[in-house]
């Protein structure tokens, strides 16, 4: 403790002017702590400062809630390329936008609202298995359905299952649309048969899985198929309390000419009000414009609504978590603390899982499964590993191949990998040149072989942690 006279001399012998009654700022702070030899830490909010901390407390909370109330389910439409997602989207857009009399384009922020009856359901505007994994594989869970398209005509293709992976390892349960019902070579039945096979079994069959034929270029049977994604949503009992301070997550993100840094966020919980101090991500701000998927300005937002915001101080990044703060200068403080630390972080490298570290990691998560995904040159190859890879067992510890296909490993196979925390296993095929720069930048391991028993024995080998480091 310095006596505040004392304090005044030596900053004028710093040069600064000052009296006992300024605040001093933060510079001038450090400046001071270093002429007396302290680490001058500006002063943390332990309990706030982890944003992601902050935001499972509400998220947590309002499960606890008396408040709680139904909130639209938010799905993300996964397909192959060209079996009907974009159509599927745009039909829902025009036909189905939950008010009419605005008469205007849609805006496109990232995510829109469709109203049946009277409730709603929020889509997620870009769809496929990548912009899905990509925000899981950052910490973001905004989806809770995934419709999984397949085209009649066309049948299960590599990105169908490649789709099914990743919702399965999200645990997301699937709706399946089976989709141009009105091509004259529609076989349903046939798409039906090839789905069975990765255990999406209509309840028909004795499964669970809610199957819908439909066409989005007609629009015969849309209806029945958002009837059943209310369905699934009132089955998972979706809720939330919209009492609660707000918390939601950054679909996208752009810097707009005029209008600054520009968010499409979808709120989780709570309700978000214009003038509201927040912290995304790693930037802060007090929202200054809302604007919905109508391009109509709006005051307050509750949960599973996705609108545009204005009034952050930089740009965040898709799956950013959004918490809302009490004052301010708390949340200035705190989004600026949270970016230095995010510059540190950039420099230390984050680790995945690899063959090298998979011992240790195994001893310090407890892990009780080993994931993989398997990617092979021929079907047989893919099979015989996989048996081989599903039979060991170190001590109790199993191998769950979570994905696997033939052809090279693709970008696909590293986000999931990414997201799931696995490490890739090649068997006579190579990565594509952009998957593998993800995988460098990812951090994720890939590891190629073309004799079965050499993967095995360093799969086995790796989990008692006696491997042979290669070089
Ligand atoms: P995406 O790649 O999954 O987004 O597929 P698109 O929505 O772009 O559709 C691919 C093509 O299939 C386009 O030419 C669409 O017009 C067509 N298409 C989509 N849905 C249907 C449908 O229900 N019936 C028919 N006949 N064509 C469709």
């Amino acid at each position: 403790h310095r006596e505040p006279a004392e304090i005044v001399k030596k900053l004028f012998m710093l040069g600064i002017m000052t009296n006992q009654n300024q605040s001093l700022d933060k510079d001038t702070i450090e400046l001071l702590a270093a002429e007396y030899g302290i680490n001058a830490q500006q002063k943390v909010h332990e309990d706030i400062s982890d944003i992601d901390k902050a935001y499972s407390k509400a998220m947590e909370a309002s499960k606890e809630s008396k408040n709680q109330i139904k909130r639209p389910p938010v799905v993300t439409i996964m397909g192959h390329v060209d079996h009907g997602k974009t159509t599927l989207l745009d039909r829902l857009r025009h036909t189905h936008v939950s008010d009419h009399e605005a008469g205007g384009i849609t805006q496109r922020i990232g995510a829109y609202q469709v109203r049946l009856d009277d409730r709603l359901i929020t889509f997620l505007d870009t769809p496929g298995h990548a912009a899905f994994s990509n925000m899981r594989a950052r910490g973001a869970e905004i989806t809770d359905i995934v419709v999984l398209v397949v085209a009649a005509d066309d049948g299960v293709m590599p990105q169908t299952v490649e789709a099914i992976d990743h919702a399965k390892s999200a645990n997301v349960p699937i709706i399946v649309a089976i989709n141009k019902m009105d091509v004259p070579g529609a076989n349903p039945q046939h798409v039906t048969e090839q789905l069975m096979k990765y255990n999406l079994i209509p309840e028909d069959y004795g499964g669970d899985t809610i199957f819908v034929d439909i066409s989005a270029k007609t629009g015969q049977n849309v209806d029945d198929l958002l009837q059943m994604i209310l369905l699934q949503a009132d089955v998972m009992e979706l809720k939330a309390d919209p009492k609660q301070k707000a918390i939601g997550t950054v679909i996208e993100a752009r810097l707009s000419r005029g209008r600054g840094p520009v968010a499409d966020i979808l709120v989780q919980q709570g309700t978000l009000h214009v003038g509201d101090p927040i912290v995304v991500g790693n930037t802060f701000g007090r929202i200054r414009t809302m604007t919905n998927d109508r391009g109509r300005q709006v005051k307050k937002v509750t949960p599973s609504e996705p609108v545009e915001i204005t009034g952050l101080n930089d740009v965040p990044e898709s799956a950013d978590k959004i918490v809302v703060f009490d004052d301010e200068k708390t949340a200035r403080s705190v989004g600026e603390q949270r970016a230095q630390q995010a510059l540190q972080k950039q420099r230390e490298n984050v680790t995945h899982v690899t063959l090298d570290n998979l011992f240790d990691t195994m001893k310090k998560e407890n892990m009780k499964e080993v994931d993989i995904v398997l990617k092979a040159d021929v079907q047989g190859s893919v099979e015989a590993l996989q048996q081989s890879l599903e039979k060991i067992d170190v001590e109790g510890v199993r191998v769950n191949i979570i994905h696997s296909g033939v052809g090279a490993i693709n970008e696909s196979d590293v986000t999931l990998a990414g997201a799931s925390n696995a490490f890739i296993i090649g068997f006579n095929v190579r990565p594509t040149a952009t998957a593998k720069s993800q995988a460098e930048s990812d951090g994720v391991d890939i590891r190629l072989y073309s004799i079965i028993y050499k993967a095995i024995d360093d799969v086995t080998a790796a989990m008692k942690g006696m491997l042979e480091p290669t070089y």
